[in-house]
Formats: structure tokens, C-alpha cells, sequence
């Protein structure tokens, strides 16, 4: 038992009526699955396995109070909170001592009709339409179907609500001046702009009686040019304490905040110093979050006083039984959240089921289901990277005899190369999760041996998975093997040196990745808070208006001189993540990266790069060329084998290298696994 070790982590918190039995929260996420056909069967099964998992309290995704609040599910009559009992019972059946409050969530001008509200008619940067402004009779109605939502969550068998207040939703409209324009008692001062959301929490306070968990969601900072004051902010939560809250929840920023807060380049744990700051001023407990993913970053953060509570969203999703491992003393056995947000907040925002790029199953508890074999049989596997170590684990889990074959003399396959860029380094955790999960599944990992078909075929295997990944793409232009020219893998490697003035050929994910390498100097941001604030315009100590009123990004500009460059006309980065690409392109551009579409690569000579731009001759005078033009499926071990009459099956990049990532090639071979 490891409660030794998280001591903080582990102990209970008595809320009065009820106690909550360790400070780890399921922070909420809206996944799908609250509008997916079958939506609340899938629900069940995916908040149970977390309350099997240890977690002590699970916040649900969000539900509206009211039809046109957003963002689908909504709650406002007996029929629908019949329909939550399923979810409130399958958490309760996995154990009892799980708390589970339903989030409730008006979107305002975020929700995506024409007829969506807000405290003034004030259109959000990311919103789809201006809202309409509530009049008093509006605002009236919106205090009822806050009330009357709360009570049927806990006609539902909800243990509490939380009511969100921040990120640019409907109450957060009202706190910032931006977005309250109002002169009546709803606007204007700050008393009067903090009125609506701490009428909310007395009103549903009154309707759920004392013994009801209540939970409210601050933003501790906006994120915003003209967010909320730091005096602000405390006079809100100690109104909200006030009002009837048993917990106050931080968030950091608004939908449209241009500041990276939960991608993988922000620190671990970079906000949870401002929680500390206002738990000072209150007197009920207080959650923070945003980059916590490890048990011992949890602990770290109780141990300094920044909360009573900490929420982990994602690193539930990567793994449900997160806080059973770490209870257990089986941290190395965490599959760890890598903040990527490939599968599940780029989901979110492009209308897809939310999962995981690490944990296919997320979301997909009861389709995706690693039944024990009624047939184990021998599996080799050809090739470690993201592909092979999902197959072969899954595989291995489910009773199958299995051997790991790499060329390498480490697993991870492209993650050894993902891993290197700065701002990636949580991509180590995977290969630690699937180092770990290669001893407790005792697969025989067979690293150093370049796998031939012969040899092979006649190791008599049941069945053999090709996992080869994939061959850089070499373009054809004239002088490419010019020795100013460079793979992006010797690059990353550091096998080959970088002169002081480089054109990459190829501005996909890796060309972006390489810019990132090539373009930065000093500690990477993701690793020390101090350049993250400094780099992003963030003041954590002194707390502008929004944590960022007035403070100007300073990011160290590259020593290089380094251009990026793609043939197509479209604006680079287009294909990198819904959520984080914007990030990359402008850590990039304030180092002075140059970004040019439209290229034509002629030559390649002493002289530097030839191209066409625009029609344009135009030379670019570098020294170093580095191609990162895109892959091609490495399937030679799978024809031969095939030649000589072997089946194999292929996964990952060896199957389709086009628009291959890690969540594809994950995904792909956890499904084969779960059939064989
Ligand atoms: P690979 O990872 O290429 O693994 C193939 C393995 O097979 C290798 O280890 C190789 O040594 C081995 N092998 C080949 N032939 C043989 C043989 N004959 N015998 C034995 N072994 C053999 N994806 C994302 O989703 N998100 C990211 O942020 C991301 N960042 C990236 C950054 C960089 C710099 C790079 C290069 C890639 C990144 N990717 C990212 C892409 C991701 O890493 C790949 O999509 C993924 O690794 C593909 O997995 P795979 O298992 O199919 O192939
Ligand atoms: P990619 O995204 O397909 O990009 C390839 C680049 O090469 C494009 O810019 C393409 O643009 C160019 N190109 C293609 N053919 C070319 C040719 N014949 N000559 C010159 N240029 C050519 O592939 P990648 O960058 O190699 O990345 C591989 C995979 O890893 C991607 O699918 C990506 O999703 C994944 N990855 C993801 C991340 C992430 O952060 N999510 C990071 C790194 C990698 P033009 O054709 O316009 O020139
Ligand atoms: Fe974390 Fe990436 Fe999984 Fe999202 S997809 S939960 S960010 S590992």
C-alpha cells in the first residue's frame, strides 16, 4: 500500500454532511457521449470504471438547465432525470463511497444558436452568434432553470452539482466589463456584475437543501486582456462561499484566452500557486487543476497548501485507475495523460466522440473490450513503436504468448523521436507506461534484431503483426543529396550538425516539430513555469487584471535564421491539432520563424535552396536543407513474408502511412488486439 507515500492524497474530507474519501477528482469533460445514441448505458460503464479506478469524486460532463443553453444534453424536466439514474447507479454500484455531482453548464454566447444569451449582446471571439441580452424577466427565468436543474440532479441521485462561472459561459459574462455592459443591477460595479452568478448558487442552494454538495467554478484567472481583478476574484468567491457553496473550483481562462492552459507545452502544475493564493481568503475547501497527471504532482500541490483538492480530467481518461496505482504503489504502472488533446478536446471541438490517444477505450468502455482469450495462441510482433506496443500489450493482457521484435535497441519506435522535441517530453511517460507494462505482461521483448522474413517464418508463430512504421519520404529535386541536405531524423538525433541557416522542406506536424528544435534555446517551457509565464504574457505573482492585462510575451528569438516552407498555398499548420496548432505557429512566429506556402523546390546547391514562389525565382541562401516531406509505409518484412506464402497482419504506419499519427496507429492495433 502506497497511502504512505500520498498521505495528503489519501485522506478523506469531511464536508459536514457527507465526506469525501481522498482529494482526487474526475474534473468534468463534456465527451459525446452525454448526447450519443445509447449515450447513457456508454455513460455508466465510463464513469464506473473510474470509480472502480479510485477516483473520489467524478464531476459529469456539462448539462444544460434549459433548451438553448448548450451544448446538447440538458436537464430540465422528471422524464430526463429518470434517464441520469442509470449513470448515478452504476457509480454508487462500483462503490459506494464515490461521490458523482453533475456539472451544470449554460454555454450563453458559446451555445450555438441564434437565440443563445449572455449579460450583454457581446459576440465571443469563438463564438457563432451574438447573443441576445437577458432582460430582467430573462434573467428571472435563467435563475429558475438553474434551481429547478439542480434539484432534478438530485432527484437523479447526484451527490451535488457544479455550476460552472467561468470560461466565457453564460455567468462568466456577467463578471467581466467586456461582456457586461449593462447599467441596471446586473452591471456596472463589481457588486452588481457578481450578482447573477451568486444569486445562481443561492437559489440552487435553496433548492437542494443544506445536505447537497455544491460546487462552483471560479475563474481564478481569465486569461484575458480585462478579465476579472485579483480583488475580484476573491470578493466573488468569498460571495459564492457566502451564498452556500461547499467547494469553490478554479479554473484558468476563457475558451477564447490566447494563452496555452492544459496543452503539453504549459508546465505540470503551472496554475495551482493562484489557487493557493485565494484558498487563503475562503473558508470552504478548493479544487485546482490543469496539468496535474501524476499522483506525485497531486501530492506535491496538497503538500504546499495550494488546495484541498485536486482535479484530473485527462489523466482519467488516459487512465481510469489512476488512483488505484498509485494506492497500490503501482505509479510505474500509470498510463499517463501526455496533454496532447489529440483525442479528446480536438474531438470535442470538431464534433467527435472524445477518447484517448493513449486509452482507445475511453469512451468506448462497452465496445472496446479486452475479453480474456478462449484460444491463447503465439504472436509475434514486428516493430515497437506506438503501434506494436499497443498490439502486443493488448494482446499479451488478454492471455496470448507474445514476443516484441525491434531493430532498435530501445522500444518507442518515432516516440524516440517525438520525445526530443521541446515541449514533448510527457511523451517519455508512454514509453515508461509500455516499458513497465512489458515486464507485468512478461512479453519477450527481443530489441537489437532486424526481423527477415526466413528467419521469421520459421520461428512458427500463430500469427505474425508487422508494426515496421514507415521510410522518410526523399523528394525528388535536383541536388538532394547535396550535403547541406539533412533528415529530419538525423536532426532530431543530433547525428548531423545544423548551420545557422536552415529552410525545412515540409511543414506537417514534423516540420513544425523540427522548427521548434532548431529555432529554440535555454530551458524548454514546459518545464520550467517561469519561461512558460514569461513566453505566454502571464503574471502569476502579481495577477493583472486576467493574470495578463498589459504583460507582453517575451520569447528568446532564434540564434538561427530558419524558414518553413510547404508547396501548397494554404497557411501553414493548417492540419496540426484543433487546439494546439495555434499554439505551436505562434511560439514559432515570436521566435522569428519565417512561414512560406506556395513553394517550388527546384535545386539544391552550394548556393542554397532554388525555388519558385509565387512564379517567383526565389533563392533561399542556407546551409542547411532538413526534409520533413511526409512518410512511406515500411512493408518490405510483410511482402516477403507474403511472397514466401506467410499471412501477417499489418498495423500502424506499415499499414497507411498517410495521416498517420499515434492516435490512429494506437487505436487501429488496440482494436486488432482485442479480436485475436
Ligand atoms: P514507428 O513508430 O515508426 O515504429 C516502427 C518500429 O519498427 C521502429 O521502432 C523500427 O525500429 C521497427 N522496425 C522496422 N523494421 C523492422 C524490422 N525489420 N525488424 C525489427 N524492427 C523493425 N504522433 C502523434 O500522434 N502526436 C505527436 O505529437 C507526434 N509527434 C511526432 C513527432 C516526431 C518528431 C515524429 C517523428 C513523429 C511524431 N508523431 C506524433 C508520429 C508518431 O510517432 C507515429 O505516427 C507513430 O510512431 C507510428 O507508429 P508505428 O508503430 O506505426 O511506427
Ligand atoms: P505530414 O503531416 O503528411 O507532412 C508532410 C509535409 O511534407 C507536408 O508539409 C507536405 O506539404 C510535404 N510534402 C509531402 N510530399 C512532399 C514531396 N514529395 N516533396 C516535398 N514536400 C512534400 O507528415 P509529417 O510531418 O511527416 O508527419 C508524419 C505524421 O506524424 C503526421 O501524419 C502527423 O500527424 C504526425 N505528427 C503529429 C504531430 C502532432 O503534433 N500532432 C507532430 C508530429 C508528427 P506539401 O505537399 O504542401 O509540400
Ligand atoms: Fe491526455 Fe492526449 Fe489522452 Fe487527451 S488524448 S486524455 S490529452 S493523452
Amino acid at each position: 500500500m502506497s497511502t504512505d507515500r500520498y498521505p495528503l492524497m489519501f485522506s478523506p474530507l469531511d464536508l459536514g454532511f457527507t465526506t469525501l474519501k481522498n482529494r482526487v477528482l474526475m474534473g468534468s469533460m463534456h465527451t459525446g457521449l452525454e448526447e450519443a445514441p445509447n449515450g447513457f448505458v456508454r455513460q455508466a460503464a465510463y464513469f464506473a470504471e473510474r470509480a472502480r479506478g479510485g477516483v473520489g469524486m467524478i464531476i459529469t460532463g456539462g448539462v444544460s438547465p434549459s433548451s438553448g443553453a448548450g451544448p446538447g444534453a440538458k436537464l430540465s424536466t422528471g422524464a430526463e432525470a429518470d434517464q441520469h439514474r442509470i449513470v448515478t447507479e452504476a457509480v454508487h454500484a462500483a462503490d459506494p463511497d464515490v461521490k458523482i455531482c453533475m456539472q451544470i453548464l449554460h454555454s450563453g454566447p458559446l451555445a450555438r444558436t441564434p437565440d443563445c444569451v449572455a449579460a450583454s449582446s457581446v459576440r465571443s471571439r469563438i463564438g457563432a452568434y451574438t447573443p441576445n441580452e437577458l432582460d430582467e424577466a430573462g434573467i428571472e427565468q435563467q435563475l429558475a432553470d438553474f434551481a429547478n436543474c439542480a434539484a432534478l440532479a438530485r432527484a437523479a441521485g447526484y451527490d451535488g452539482v457544479e455550476i460552472i462561472g467561468s470560461a466565457g459561459y453564460l455567468l462568466s459574462t456577467f463578471l467581466v466589463e467586456k461582456t457586461n455592459r449593462r447599467q441596471d443591477q446586473w452591471g456596472g460595479s463589481f457588486e452588481n456584475r457578481m450578482r447573477f452568478p451568486v444569486e445562481v448558487v443561492r437559489r440552487v442552494r435553496e433548492a437542494v437543501g443544506p445536505d447537497f454538495i455544491l460546487i462552483f467554478r471560479i475563474a481564478a484567472m481569465d486569461m484575458l486582456e480585462g478579465g476579472m481583478a485579483w480583488d475580484e476574484v476573491v470578493s466573488l468567491g468569498q460571495a459564492i462561499e457566502a451564498a452556500g457553496a461547499n467547494i469553490i473550483s478554479t479554473h484558468f481562462c476563457w475558451h477564447e484566452a490566447p494563452v496555452p492552459t492544459i496543452a503539453t507545452m504549459v508546465p505540470r502544475a503551472a496554475f495551482t500557486r493562484v489557487t493557493g493564493r485565494l484558498r487563503k481568503a475562503l473558508g470552504i475547501p478548493v479544487i485546482t487543476s490543469n496539468r496535474i497527471n501524476m499522483p506525485d504532482v497531486a501530492e506535491a500541490v496538497l503538500a504546499r497548501g495550494e488546495a484541498d483538492l485536486v482535479s484530473m480530467a485527462r489523466p482519467m481518461l488516459a487512465d481510469p485507475e489512476l488512483v488505484l496505482k498509485a494506492r497500490e504503489g503501482r505509479e510505474d504502472e500509470i498510463n499517463t495523460c501526455i496533454a496532447c488533446n489529440q483525442a479528446c478536446l480536438d474531438h470535442t471541438f470538431t464534433g467527435r466522440l472524445t477518447s484517448c490517444l493513449v486509452n482507445p477505450r475511453a469512451c468506448y468502455e462497452t465496445e472496446l473490450v479486452y475479453a480474456p482469450s478462449l484460444q491463447p495462441k503465439t504472436i509475434a510482433v514486428v516493430g515497437a513503436g506506438p503501434a506494436g506496443l499497443a498490439y502486443a500489450t493488448v494482446a499479451a493482457q488478454r492471455g496470448h504468448k507474445v514476443t516484441l521484435f525491434d531493430a532498435a535497441n530501445e522500444i518507442g519506435g518515432q516516440f524516440n523521436l517525438a520525445r526530443r522535441i521541446p515541449g514533448k517530453e510527457e511523451f517519455n511517460e508512454t514509453l515508461r507506461y509500455y516499458r513497465r507494462q512489458i515486464q507485468v505482461l512478461k512479453i519477450d521483448l527481443r530489441l537489437g534484431q532486424r526481423i527477415e522474413a526466413g528467419p521469421l517464418a520459421a520461428m512458427g508463430f500463430d500469427e505474425v503483426v508487422i508494426a515496421t512504421g514507415i521510410s522518410p519520404r526523399t523528394p525528388q529535386v535536383e541536388g538532394i543529396n547535396h550535403p547541406s541536405v539533412v533528415s529530419y531524423i538525423d536532426v532530431i538525433m543530433g547525428r548531423r550538425p545544423v548551420g545557422q541557416r536552415v529552410a525545412i522542406m515540409g511543414a506537417g506536424g514534423i516540420g513544425f516539430d523540427v522548427a521548434e528544435l532548431v529555432s529554440h534555446s535555454g530551458p524548454s517551457g514546459a518545464l520550467d513555469a517561469e519561461v512558460f509565464a514569461r513566453e505566454w504574457g502571464i503574471d502569476f505573482d502579481n495577477h493583472p487584471r486576467g493574470g495578463v492585462t498589459g504583460v507582453i510575451p517575451r520569447v528568446a528569438a532564434s540564434d538561427r535564421s530558419v524558414t518553413l516552407m510547404q508547396r501548397k498555398a494554404d497557411a501553414l499548420g493548417k492540419g496540426l491539432g484543433r487546439t494546439t496548432g495555434w499554439t505551436h505557429r505562434t511560439l514559432l512566429q515570436r521566435r522569428g520563424v519565417q512561414m512560406m506556402a506556395g513553394v517550388d523546390y527546384l535545386k539544391i546547391d552550394d548556393a542554397g535552396l532554388h525555388t519558385l514562389v509565387g512564379g517567383e525565382p526565389r533563392l533561399f541562401e542556407v546551409d542547411t536543407v532538413i526534409v520533413c516531406a511526409g512518410q512511406t509505409p515500411l512493408r518490405t518484412l510483410h511482402d516477403e513474408l507474403l511472397a514466401s506464402g506467410q499471412a501477417s497482419t499489418l498495423i500502424g504506419g506499415a499499414f497507411e502511412a498517410s495521416e498517420l499519427d499515434a492516435k490512429r496507429a494506437i487505436d487501429q492495433a488496440s482494436r486488432l488486439a482485442a479480436l485475436v
